[in-house]
């Protein structure tokens, strides 16, 4: 329609049709079921392998450009499909379920096609009532956070702690934000928790002594929807926070659209006095010379790197490698995913300064930030341990 114009959009519409037509013979039922969705019903076909083929024949039939008016015209189709053996009923449920597998399709470019998948559904259900409930559960304090420690790894003592949202729903339990932030982000309902963070994660450190920090996680879509230098700034102001104590993490998926626009929130960040993380760094695409360009103060090295380092040489030189180029932009390094005493040694011999991941504390609530602000150091005992280990390992 928009190259055309609706007339030759209509010609191009029948000219499929009368293929889809060809195709389904005598047999064969054929519909349109909407602007340009069309449906095929063919009998016999029970296994998956005759879903296969039939489907292939389907994108078979577009190989052949469409003359439209002397016009060579090239489509792509996309094909939800479901066969006999899905047991679904009435004819209604077939189309649905056809339907279902179409938005499958639809989500890769070019042409192709998708079997309906019940899995796939049931996923797209779960996903719809979170996303129902979320306002809900944020007005009703179903939402909360729990805080990670942050170690200096040299003494061990605390420094900061990570804010990790949970949901406590009250029917569905405990969800994941692997689950509710990508639904939130989509909607853009992240905005609004983020908020919430923010003025729960501030009012939380005021408890804490003043050389604990605390940080909070900030999604792309947070930068791009949401008014996010206001609501740091409400939180602040709010909870008398002083902003230095304030370290939020970004990821670097927030570099794919490179904006001045988003440089210059960074940088009004960073005149507010907040601290600025790159988190999860390593698992994204980063460009070393433009993160030269940012305006960081910390860089998160990813807890996969972390992970793989003791066993695994080329990760434990991405890890030193990461460590220089950090250092050389003067920024300080933590090591995320610390679960025994030899990973930490590693990192504090590469000169990683800090420290976060269940050896020196799960995500807990602020009262035992609190408690743990009190300890000399969370590096337990297994210090010499793992100086022994070091040397097994060379
Ligand atoms: P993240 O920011 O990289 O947070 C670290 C995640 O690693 C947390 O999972 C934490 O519980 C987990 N973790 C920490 N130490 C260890 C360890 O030693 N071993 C292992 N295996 N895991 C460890 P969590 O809380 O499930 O959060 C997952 C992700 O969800 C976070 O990754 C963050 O990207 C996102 N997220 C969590 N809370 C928020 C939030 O308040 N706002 C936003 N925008 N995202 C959040
Ligand atoms: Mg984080
Ligand atoms: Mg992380």
């Amino acid at each position: 329609n928009e190259m055309l114009g609706r007339e030759k959009g209509d010609s191009v519409l029948q000219a499929v049709a009368a293929r889809l037509r060809r195709h389904a013979g005598i047999d064969g039922l054929t519909a349109r079921l909407a602007g340009d969705v069309l449906c095929l019903a063919t009998a016999g076909i029970e296994s998956e392998d005759a879903l296969a083929e039939s489907a292939a024949q389907l994108l078979a039939l577009f190989d052949t450009p469409f003359g439209i008016d002397g016009i060579k015209i090239e489509l792509n189709a996309r094909i939800g499909a479901c066969s006999g053996s899905e047991n679904l009923g009435s004819p209604g449920k077939w189309i649905e379920a056809a339907e279902l597998a179409l938005i499958d399709a639809k989500r890769v470019g070019g042409s192709g096609w998708r079997a309906y998948d019940p899995a796939s559904t049931l996923r797209r259900a779960r996903s719809r009532l979170l996303e129902a409930e979320l306002r809900t559960g944020l007005d009703q304090g179903q939402f909360f956070l729990l805080f990670q420690p942050q170690v200096a790894l040299t003494s061990g003592r605390l420094v900061g702690a990570e804010a990790l949202l949970r949901w406590q729903h009250p029917t569905l339990g405990m969800i994941s934000p692997a689950e509710f932030i990508s639904i939130s982000e989509a909607n853009g309902f992240i905005c609004d928790l983020g908020q919430f963070m923010f003025r729960e994660a501030c009012k939380a450190a005021t408890n804490w002594p003043s050389h604990v920090s605390v940080a909070v996680n900030i999604s792309p879509v947070q930068f791009l929807r949401g008014d996010l230098l206001s609501d740091i700034r409400a939180a602040l102001d709010a909870s008398g926070l002083q902003p230095h104590r304030l370290h939020v993490e970004i990821t670097e998926s927030i570099f794919v659209e490179r904006s001045e626009e988003l440089l210059t929130k960074l940088d009004a960040l960073r005149d507010l006095g907040v601290t600025i993380a790159l988190d999860d760094f390593g698992t994204g695409y980063s460009s070393l010379s433009y993160i030269s360009s940012l305006p960081l103060d910390k860089l998160k090295i990813d807890q996969s790197f972390v992970r793989d380092m003791v066993s695994d040489p080329a990760a434990q030189s991405i890890v030193q490698a990461v460590m220089t180029l950090a250092h050389g932009l003067g920024l300080k390094v933590v090591g995320e995913g610390i679960e025994n005493a030899l990973q930490a040694e590693m990192l504090t011999a590469m000169g990683c300064e800090e420290g976060q991941g269940y050896l020196f504390g799960r995500p807990q609530s602020a009262r035992q930030i609190q408690a743990l602000s009190a300890a000399h150091s969370l590096l337990s005992g297994g210090h010499e341990a793992s100086v022994s280990a070091l040397a097994q390992a060379g």
